[in-house]
This record gives structure tokens, C-alpha cells and sequence, in this order.
């Protein structure tokens, strides 16, 4: 019987990417449970120019691309607004899904339709036994992999993602809408592309409320939406990374957790995961250790700044008018450890020391 050195469970993007760059030099077969990649679509596709121009050297990215970004609008719970510029993309994830599933099919075999389940560890795809030195989960945020081999799961928060005809404010910037009234324990969003935007809530529970609550009583929100939904999508975000190796089983993308903390992005995070990963086949310690040492230090940084989504809307008000017209120099929306830290750091605490209250709240959730 033909044994595989790896078998990929699930051809979305973190699959697909890790089945074409280890398929150029080893015997790899992907499985997915769906007819083709990129259904059903659940993402509001944006990526940072950094993660785009890393896409292009995979596939023709720019197939894909629907806006670009140039910055960001940062609504406090009361409607007001700070600018922050940075350029960034907005992509039909559809289409990526199914340029990298192209890339795959041309290295590795590929089973569509095919649900991969394991029968005491043997991988049991249809009516077929599937034999492989072994196994890659990039099965999503209910990973079967991860259950069957005992990976520890992570928690999830609650996407809802709405794609409305919206007036924006630029059809350029896309706007972040903080506070707990909008979103519980995240954020709600707006990804503008022409006269539409994908608007969606994140949050630990109720994420479908706040999205209606959004939409109909937000200050800005609600006077710029214009007509019904036209596509609804729901979907799940881990809520942090776990471990991922095993002598031979490997977690990667949202099986693993591996989306920013702050953003619940994940097609930076996991493209990364799958270069460390064909680096280091069939070393899957060596693959946990690479990826750690080129992302540790930011999943760090990426949980302090959600630790600030719990502020209340009284002191998220009060750290937004504070925060007006300072400017962050060189800090890359993927890379927040790039914040050049003490000269920020001193440059927030002179602005905080008059809001004492404050900046004892913030302190207590960093520390
Ligand atoms: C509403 C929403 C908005 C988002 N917006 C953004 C954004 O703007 N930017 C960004 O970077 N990220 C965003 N994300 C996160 C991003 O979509 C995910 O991080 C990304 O899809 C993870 O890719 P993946 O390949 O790990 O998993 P998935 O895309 O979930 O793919 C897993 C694949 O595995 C298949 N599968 C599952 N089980 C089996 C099985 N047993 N056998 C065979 N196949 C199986 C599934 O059918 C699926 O195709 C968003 C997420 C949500 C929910």
C-alpha cells in the first residue's frame, strides 16, 4: 500500500499553502471535505501589504484583489474617530482559496469532497484507508485532527459579517467601531469595497445582536448603511494559539490558533506557519520552534492590546481622547512589537498622567 509522507486534512489557505510547499520535494496528499476550496467563505479579506506581496510569491494574489487600503478610521464608543494611515489590501478570499488549492493540485493528490476521519489513528478517507508517514491538521477552528490526536483546543469567539451597501467615509480606509456596547469583548468592523463593505462583530457571545444593534443604533453605522443585508456569513475565531506539535501530527492556521490576538486575522499568521513548517519537515518540534521564534514575541504584544478591549466605554472614551493625534511611527499593523517602545511608552504615560484612574486600569491589564 502507497505511503504518503504527509496528509493535509483541509484545503483552506493554511492546506493549501503547506501541501504546495511540501509537495515540491515530498509525497504529499491533501484532503478536503468540501466539492472545491474557498466554501463557504468566511472572512472579511484584509491583509496587510507586507502579507500580500508575501501571497504573490505563492500565486497571482492580485486575482484576488478587490480594494486597497490606506489607512484606518478608529471609532470610539460614542461615534468620534481618530485616523491612523497604513497601507493594506482587501481580498475575495474565494479567490485566493482557489488559487492556492491550483498551486497544491499541481504537487500533490488532492480528495475533494472527502471528510477525513481516523479510525484508531488510521485516516479513513470515504471508503478508502489513506496511508502517510504523517498528518498535517489545517482543518479549521474544529479541527478533527486536533480531537483525535488530543491537541489542546482553544477558545472561540463568535464572527458575524454582514455585506452591506455602505457610504464610507473613504471608500479607502476601513473603520474600527470599539466599545462593549458595539461588540461585547472585541470589535466591530467596516471593509469598504466600492459602495459596499463587509461589516462584521467579533465577540465571546452574542456577536448576532450586536451586529443588529450595530447596524441599526450605531451613531455612524446606522445612517450610512443603505438597504438590507446581501450576504451573511458566520463563522468562529480561536482565541489564542496552542501547541501544535506532536512527533508526527502538526496543527497549522486556525486549527492551531494562529490568528492575531487583536485582530482575529489569520492569513498572515498561518502563511508563515506553513514556510516554517516545509522548512522543517518532518521535524515538527523544529517547525513549533522556528515559528515561535519569528512570531512568539508578537503573539505577546497581541494579547496585551486585546487585554484593552475590556476597558469600559467610560475610560475607552477617556483612551481615545487622549490618544487624539498621537501617532504610532513605524508600528506595522501584523508586527505590534515593531512599536518602539519606550519612546512610546513615555510618550502615552505623559499623556495618561493626568487621567490617573485611567492609566491605573490599563496598567492593571497589562501587567
Ligand atoms: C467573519 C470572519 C472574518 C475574518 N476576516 C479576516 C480578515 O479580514 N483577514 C484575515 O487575515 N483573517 C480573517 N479571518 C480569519 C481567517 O478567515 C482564518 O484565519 C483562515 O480562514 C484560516 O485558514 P485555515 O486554512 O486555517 O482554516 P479554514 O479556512 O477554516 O479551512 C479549513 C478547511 O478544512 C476543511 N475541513 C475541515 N474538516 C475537515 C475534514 N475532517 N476533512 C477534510 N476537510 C476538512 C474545511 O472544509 C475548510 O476548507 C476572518 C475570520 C472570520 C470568521
Amino acid at each position: 500500500m502507497h505511503v504518503y509522507d504527509a496528509l493535509i486534512v483541509g484545503a483552506g489557505p493554511a492546506g493549501s499553502l503547506a501541501a504546495y510547499l511540501l509537495g515540491k520535494n515530498r509525497d504529499v496528499a491533501i484532503s478536503e471535505e468540501h466539492q472545491t476550496a474557498g466554501f463557504p467563505v468566511q472572512c472579511a479579506g484584509l491583509i496587510s501589504d507586507m502579507c500580500f506581496n508575501r501571497y504573490r510569491r505563492y500565486c497571482k494574489i492580485e486575482k484576488a484583489l478587490e480594494n486597497r487600503i490606506e489607512g484606518a478610521f478608529f471609532f470610539s464608543p460614542s461615534g468620534n474617530y481618530i485616523e491612523a494611515k497604513g497601507e493594506a489590501y482587501v481580498i475575495e478570499r474565494k479567490i485566493l482559496d482557489k488559487l492556492l488549492f491550483e498551486k497544491a493540485s499541481e504537487v500533490a493528490d488532492v480528495f475533494v469532497k472527502t471528510k477525513v476521519k481516523f479510525e484508531e489513528s488510521k485516516a479513513v478517507l470515504g471508503c478508502r484507508e489513506i496511508r502517510s508517514k504523517s498528518v498535517i491538521g489545517a482543518d479549521g477552528v474544529n479541527s478533527t485532527v486536533a480531537r483525535c490526536f488530543g491537541f489542546e483546543r482553544p477558545k472561540l469567539f463568535t464572527a458575524v459579517q454582514a455585506e452591506v451597501r455602505f457610504d464610507a467615509i473613504d471608500e479607502n480606509f476601513v473603520e474600527l467601531y470599539f466599545g462593549k456596547k458595539w461588540s461585547g469583548s472585541f470589535f466591530a468592523y467596516a471593509i469598504p469595497i466600492g459602495d459596499t463593505a463587509r461589516v462584521g462583530v467579533i465577540s465571546r457571545e452574542g456577536a448576532m445582536e450586536y451586529l443588529k444593534n450595530l447596524i441599526e443604533r450605531h451613531p455612524s453605522v446606522s445612517k450610512r448603511i443603505r438597504g438590507g443585508v446581501i450576504e451573511l456569513n458566520v463563522g468562529a475565531i480561536p482565541d489564542r494559539l496552542v501547541d501544535f506539535a506532536k512527533d508526527n501530527v502538526a496543527l497549522i492556521g486556525d486549527s492551531a490558533g494562529m490568528v492575531k490576538p487583536y485582530t482575529g486575522g489569520g492569513l498572515y499568521y498561518l502563511l508563515l506557519a506553513a514556510e516554517k513548517l516545509a522548512e522543517n519537515f518532518p521535524d515538527f518540534k523544529g517547525y513549533k520552534r522556528a515559528y515561535l521564534k519569528e512570531l512568539g514575541r508578537e503573539y505577546e504584544f497581541g494579547y496585551k492590546i486585546r487585554r484593552l478591549y475590556s476597558l469600559d466605554d467610560r475610560k475607552m472614551e477617556k483612551l481615545f481622547e487622549i490618544m487624539k493625534g498621537f501617532d504610532f511611527p513605524g508600528v506595522h499593523m501584523d508586527r505590534p512589537s515593531t512599536l518602539q517602545l519606550p519612546k512610546s511608552a513615555f510618550k502615552i504615560a505623559f499623556r495618561l498622567i493626568k487621567n490617573p484612574e485611567l492609566a491605573f486600569s490599563i496598567l492593571k491589564l497589562l501587567i
